[in-house]
């Protein structure tokens, strides 16, 4: 295939900025059909706007005048830029507005005038005054709003679905207007291929694309559990996703259930959703999930019916299988109008039926909705009212609550099925939340994310339409996925030790399944990301989770402490979440996250014992040196004294072992003034030096992260920032500031550890 030049798409997520001196002049080869698609999808995108052109945030070539040319030879004369292209950290700026008020509703006492770039994928706010830099990325924008006009401009209110809000006031109409229209173009691209994991390129060396794709297979996952065995098998009749294309490839349903049987019951339920395994547990109790059946009033069907008893006895101690329709039953019964509907009791024998009442994704969208709005609340009856109104702790518990009913009935050895209308919603968030409280391995980081592949990505939630990653209906929009992260962080408030992983790793996970930097969450289901390539195109987010991971880990872990989690439901220990729906508020938060300062005194301590380690083993090999030379010494004199008086004082050669005997002997050969038998002046010099040196290269203490206000870089520290120690000096810095790991010398493990860029360029220029 014919391919063109291009300058390279760069990179600059919230936590990497391409640095002027990192940018080689190298170009990327883009094929013809990316050529079209910039010329076509962006022509027409821009055409309606007439406004400023979009080219995907091109680094600045070390000559503009090659990006000029670039442009002109290849881009539709609409996309070219016509005037002097402004850049911010390396990144072309679409749109730049000067003299814009920012109002941040948590601490608007005072509005903060300065400067608003537009880029292809961010809008960044600076502050020239605090050099503080505001970055919100276009996917993660909920909503713009325009606001009416003020005396002072024209407002803008920025919702974002990180729980981030801002008003920015714009003091031309005109201007706010096209920023306006520009963001809610780019914040729901039409085209799925718009989607910012197609752009994304990582800068980080570490992160390669493939890294990460591989991690999880369901077949090892159902092989953790012992499955494929004699009572359930692999069917491969959804191979090609001609059973039910929101399903998982490889279904693993009862031995004993056939063709028909599967064919039949897949035609019996809604989306052809069929029941099959999810989990299975220790005692042959499992979880199988599917959708509705369509039973409307009276229907029936033989093979569903089938498939129930042979998921019944797959489980040898139990007569009785458990249907848990999570819905509240008058919408169950509603459904029946439309031709769907629940099990008859009657119909299914040796089956129990449940109505558990989790409300539908409507309700719970309007909830969260009215719980943004108690975060913007000033009073506290204000609050309180709002909280109650919006209904989303009640929601919380209902959901844990019918999860913790799915985890009883398992350990006592009854299997459930489970569903909802489709299957993708409530269902995902039981069945996963049941065996979160099952199982131990689930609460291990790798274990949480195959929760999320089994029960989430393979499984066929519809995130694309759920986080709203594109310009869709409306409706589809609800906050499924972010409940499911809630409850996992009530149960982690209740076993705090039975966690592998922290408060921030459900905060990362839940950004980055709305940023769409990454290709693991696009789609609705799994076919969806076959189709799409994702694998081949995108970066995956669990390559990028396993380079971050000592961000991750809860320091009061205690692994095989708690085999199975029985959450308690009083009303009074459903909490509201603040760090995630809070989590801009300043002032709300301790100062000091005690996780957070945990784990910064488990590295340190980690960092200083390595060191101890390493300056034990140079004592032990000065001393050695320094014996050796004293005893050349002494014997050089004796040898002196033996010449001068012709007999021998002290012959102390048995004090040494065969080698250093032999060592000895054959510098009694030499000269006895010979100087290379002792240390000399240069050596040691050069000795005192490298000690110096690597005793210079671990920090003794580190700064407190109380006191630390703001990076080198200058960038303020938030609540919700990522702080880094560097290990050689001991200063905190931002995720931007340190992103390289290198060996220390005074460390004995020869780990590589995170050091800041100043630190980096003295160790790597002393190292070797
Ligand atoms: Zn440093
Ligand atoms: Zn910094």
């Amino acid at each position: 295939m014919e391919h063109i030049k291009i300058p390279k798409i760069s990179d600059y997520s919230d936590d990497s900025i391409v640095q002027p001196s990192d940018f080689k002049q190298d170009f990327d080869l883009v094929s013809p059909e990316e050529i079209k698609y910039f010329n076509e999808t962006l022509v027409n995108d821009y055409e309606e706007l007439n406004r400023s052109p979009l080219i995907f945030g091109l680094p600045i070539p070390q000559k503009v005048a090659d990006l000029r040319n670039w442009m002109e030879e290849n881009l539709h004369p609409q996309l070219r830029i016509d005037h002097e292209p402004i850049f911010f950290h390396d990144i072309l700026v679409i749109r730049k507005v000067e003299n814009v008020r920012m109002i941040d509703r948590y601490n608007n006492k005072n509005s903060i005038v300065g400067t608003l770039y537009l880029t292809a994928t961010h809008l960044i706010f600076v502050d020239p005054e605090a050099n503080a830099e505001t970055w919100i990325l276009h996917m993660h924008i909920a909503s713009v709003e325009k606001l009416p006009l003020s005396t002072t401009g024209s407002p803008l209110l920025i919702r974002c679905k990180t729980f981030l809000s801002v008003t920015f006031v714009i003091a031309k109409e005109r201007d706010s207007h096209d920023v306006y229209s520009t963001l809610i173009k780019l914040c729901q691209p039409v085209n799925i291929q718009n989607l910012y994991c197609f752009q994304y390129t990582s800068s980080s060396e570490e992160l390669v694309k493939s890294a990460g794709w591989d991690f999880f297979k369901l077949e090892n996952e159902f092989r953790r559990m012992k499955v494929p065995n004699d009572e359930w098998q692999l069917t491969t009749m959804n191979k090609d996703y001609a059973l039910c294309d929101t399903y998982p490839s490889q279904l693993i349903v009862p031995r004993a259930a056939d063709k028909s049987i599967l064919l039949g019951s897949s035609q019996f339920r809604s989306k052809g959703r069929l029941p099959a395994l999810t989990y299975l547990h220790s005692n042959k109790a499992s979880i199988s999930r599917c959708s509705q059946p369509l039973s409307g009033f009276s229907a029936r069907c033989m093979e569903d019916e089938q498939m129930l008893q042979e998921i019944k006895k797959t489980n040898p101690h139990s007569k009785v299988l458990y249907v848990v329709d999570t819905r509240p039953r008058i919408n169950a019964m509603a459904n029946r109008a439309a031709g769907k509907g629940y099990e008859n009791e009657l119909f299914y024998e040796n089956t129990k039926f449940h109505f558990l009442g989790i409300e539908n994704i409507h309700t719970m969208r309007a909830s969260l909705v009215k719980l943004i709005e108690t975060c913007e609340q000033k009073s506290m009856n204000g609050f309180l009212s709002s909280l109650e109104s919006s209904g989303w702790l009640k929601h919380i518990r209902s959901m844990l609550d019918t999860s913790s009913f799915i985890a009883n009935a398992i350990s006592k050895g009854i299997s459930v099925m489970v569903h909802c209308s489709d299957g993708w919603d409530r269902t995902s968030q039981v069945c996963s939340l049941a065996a979160l409280m099952l199982d131990p391995f689930y609460r291990t980081i790798k274990g949480f994310q195959t929760l999320i592949e089994k029960d989430w990505l393979a499984f066929g939630h519809k995130f694309n339409d759920r986080c709203g990653h594109l310009q869709t209906d409306p409706k589809e929009i609800s906050p499924v996925f972010t409940q499911f992260l809630d409850s996992t962080w009530q149960l982690m408030l209740q076993r705090p030790n039975a966690f592998e992983f922290n408060e921030r790793f459900l905060l990362i996970l839940h950004d980055h399944v709305m940023s769409c930097q990454f290709g693991t969450f696009i789609g609705n289901c799994e076919k969806d990301r076959i189709d799409l390539k994702v694998s081949e195109k995108t970066f995956s987010l669990w390559g990028y989770m396993a380079n971050h991971m000592n961000e991750y880990i809860n320091p009061l872990y205690c692994p095989g402490e708690v085999e199975d989690i029985k959450p308690n439901l009083s009303p009074q220990l459903i909490r509201f979440w603040r760090g995630m729906y809070a989590r801009f508020e300043s002032g709300v938060h301790p100062r000091e996250n005690i996780g957070d300062t945990l784990l910064e005194s488990r590295e340190h301590c980690a960092s200083l014992e390595d060191h101890v380690q390493h300056l034990t083993k140079r004592i032990g090999s000065i001393k050695n040196l320094i014996s050796k030379s004293a005893k050349k010494l002494q014997t050089n004199s004796a040898n002196l004294l033996q010449t001068a008086t012709g007999r021998s004082i002290n012959d102390n050669k048995f004090n040494y072992d065969n080698k250093k005997l032999s060592e000895l002997q054959s510098a009694d050969h030499d000269h006895p003034l010979k100087s290379d038998d002792v240390l000399s002046i240069s050596d040691c010099n050069n000795e005192v030096n490298q000690i110096t040196n690597e005793i210079n290269s671990v920090a003794l203490d580190w700064k407190s992260l109380r006191s630390a206000s703001v990076c080198a870089c200058s960038t303020p520290f938030s609540q919700e920032m990522k702080k880094t120690h560097c290990w050689r000096c001991g200063e905190i810095f931002c995720t931007r500031c340190i992103d390289k790991t290198f060996p220390l010398p005074g460390h004995n493990s020869g780990k590589p550890v995170p050091v800041c860029r100043a630190c980096l360029k003295i160790v790597s220029q002393v190292s070797p």
